[in-house]
């Protein structure tokens, strides 16, 4: 099982800052910069850490706006960002003060009873926090006074984050031990929420509404081949009214969370249509949570030989990267091979899962060094002196050296590590620390 991080979600009305905050938190300079409305990102959620404690943190920054009902919209986004988090951080701009759409965040965070940290942003200078300290209006408690732009006061705000924070997220919300975790993703349309009738059939039962507010995923356990697997917030594919109505936002940002919670992702794909950009990017996002991942392909009822063969030719194209993961063609309409699908999830989660003794690798690497030595660089040979499997779920390995690889024998140490082990469904890390 992976270790969880609890998550923080950010939120704040549009233009006070909380790009730049999220930068600052996670430091790195990874996240838009601006927050302009119309901005939408494809990333939202982050690792970041502090102090030796590691987080989530779930930017709402990408929340595109329009003038009517603003402040309503704000509040049903913060809402869904909310509903999923362990702790938020309220983020509003001192120099403005109080607004409508502030105080519609408000009533939110209320209801939802999660500890909230609230920044005064753009509190540039001293001669701003008397401003700051007006934000004790909101009743929320203390008013961290920050600049995100300069890095003032953020290092309070982040002891008073990880106060917020729960050692461990809520015990319900990712048990260990538990039932494998599922994850049905895709884009809008590509037969997720068909996938999931026809899988759960009749004997679907509803697990928790984690706290009682309407917002928090609902999971189902459903029985396949006599096992019992927990899908993860289904009620996002049961439930379609926000997603079919709401913006392309709130599917990215529920896709991420599902995602975030699952140990293994079912990525449907419409094998009807030319795989598209969209396509390519949950599978990335799979990818870089380090979740296992199984592809199908859906829809097969509406191919025929000359479809199969484009998309024969745009899997080679475009899913090759993803070669790793086992795929099945299936249709949920007809039920075609859907009762494969659970082979393919526990093989993806048995390669999540696969440990290599120090023993067998260092075996293996040292078989590798002989066969393929690094290439000599200005005069020198860099050598790996020794590799370990960090952790597993997934496979992440240290390799020690004597000096840096090029990136080239690293991908090819990788390659070898798959040829060798397997991995299959699996994403794979390699980290190289240098001795220089
Ligand atoms: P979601 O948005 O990914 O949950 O997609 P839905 O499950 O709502 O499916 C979108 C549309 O595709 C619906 O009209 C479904 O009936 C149809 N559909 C889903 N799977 C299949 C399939 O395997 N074959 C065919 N022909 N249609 C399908």
């Amino acid at each position: 099982m992976t270790e969880t991080k609890p998550v923080l979600a950010v939120v704040g009305r549009p233009n006070v800052g909380k790009s730049l905050m999220v930068n600052r938190i996670i430091g790195r300079r990874e996240a838009v910069v601006q927050d302009l409305p119309g901005v939408t990102r494809d990333r939202v959620s982050y690792d970041a850490s502090w102090n030796g404690r590691d987080f989530i943190i779930v930017d709402t920054g990408g929340w595109v706006s329009d003038a009517d009902g603003m402040a309503a919209r704000i509040a049903e986004q913060a809402e869904l960002a909310i509903g999923a988090a362990d702790a938020v951080l309220f983020v509003v701009d001192a120099t403005v003060g109080i607004t409508d759409e502030d105080e519609a965040v408000v009533r939110v965070l209320r209801r939802s009873g999660k500890p909230v940290v609230l920044a005064a942003n753009k509190v540039d200078d001293q001669r701003l926090e008397a401003e700051a300290a007006a934000m004790w209006n909101l009743g929320l408690g203390e008013p961290y006074p920050v600049s995100a732009l300069h890095g003032r006061g953020s290092g309070d705000l982040l002891d008073a984050i990880l106060t917020a924070l729960p050692e461990a997220p809520s015990a319900n919300y990712e048990e260990v031990g538990g039932p494998r975790r599922v994850a049905i993703v895709g884009k809008p349309n590509v037969g997720k929420s068909s996938l999931l009738n026809k899988l759960s059939g009749q004997q679907r039962s509803v697990v928790d509404n984690a706290s009682g507010t309407t917002v928090d995923p609902v999971d189902e356990l459903v029985e396949l081949g006599g096992e019992v697997y927990r899908f993860i917030d289904t009620a996002g594919l049961r439930r379609r009214v926000k997603e079919a109505s709401g913006h392309e936002y709130y599917a990215s940002l529920r896709t991420q969370q599902a995602i975030e919670r699952a140990e293994v992702c079912v990525v449907v794909i419409d094998a009807a249509e030319t795989i598209s950009d969209q396509d390519l990017k949950i599978l990335t996002m799979v990818e870089e949570a380090g979740k296992a991942m199984v592809i199908a392909y859906n829809k097969w009822d509406l191919t025929d030989d000359e479809r199969r063969r484009y998309l024969e030719r745009e899997i080679e194209r475009d899913i090759h990267a993803f070669g790793w993961a086992p795929h099945v063609n299936i249709s949920a309409l007809t039920g075609r091979n859907v009762d494969k699908l659970k082979k393919a999830i526990d093989a993806a989660l048995e390669g999540w899962e696969t440990r290599v003794s120090t023993g067998q690798l260092n075996s293996f690497l040292g078989r590798v060094a002989a066969a393929h030595p690094h290439p000599v660089r200005s005069g020198k040979q860099p050598r790996i002196l020794f590799g370990t499997q960090a952790q597993n779920c997934p496979p992440t390995f240290v390799l020690f050296t004597s000096g840096r690889l090029d990136p080239q024998y690293e991908r090819f140490v990788e390659r070898r590590l798959r040829e060798e082990f397997g991995f299959v469904g699996s994403p794979v890390a390699v980290e190289v620390r240098a001795r220089e």
